[in-house]
């Protein structure tokens, strides 16, 4: 009897000291690591990432200056990234997370990607695809905002103050 009791406690022990917890605010953190690698390059700090499940199957960072290509946003290089991982191009199992709200562009290619769920840090006043329409995303999407927005938008004001 005794080492049936013994050894589940030993497990559970290791395990509280493993530990991650996988929720929104983690994914966050990932998204808000990568506007910080944006930054490092010179880039406007924007940063995403796509989960699937609790997997990460996409990491990205707007690229507008490295590629010299304006369509570059982060949004628009987790999407790509998260289907070549899938080997699929509809993401409907999958949320992003993206340290500022997406603008039109990244919310009609958020539309055609069907994808699950979109969690957005800071709220983009005169960007952010809300100011135009709430109908840009698909139906289906359902959206958060406000985790870590504090953090995001800092990023962003850091950047424009020290490029001055
Ligand atoms: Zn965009």
């Amino acid at each position: 009897m005794c080492h049936i009791n013994m050894l589940p406690l030993q497990t559970k022990t290791k395990h509280i000291d493993m530990a991650i917890i996988l929720n929104d605010e983690y994914f966050m953190k990932q998204a808000l690591a990568e506007a910080v690698s944006a930054s490092a390059k010179g880039e406007i700090p924007v940063g995403a990432v796509i989960t699937h499940g609790e997997r990460i199957i996409a990491r990205a960072h707007n690229l507008t200056e490295t590629l010299n290509d304006v369509t570059a946003h982060a949004e628009i290089q987790a999407i790509t990234a998260a289907a070549a991982t899938l080997g699929g191009k509809y993401l409907t199992g999958c949320t992003l997370y993206v340290t500022l709200e997406p603008c039109v562009m990244c919310a009609g290619a958020l539309a055609w990607s069907q994808i699950a769920r979109i969690v957005y840090a800071a709220t983009d006043e005169k960007r952010g695809y809300s100011t135009f329409s709430k109908n840009l995303l698909h139906p289906k999407t359902k959206v958060e905002s406000g985790i870590l927005a504090d953090e995001a938008a800092e990023l962003i004001k850091q950047f424009f103050l020290e490029k001055r």
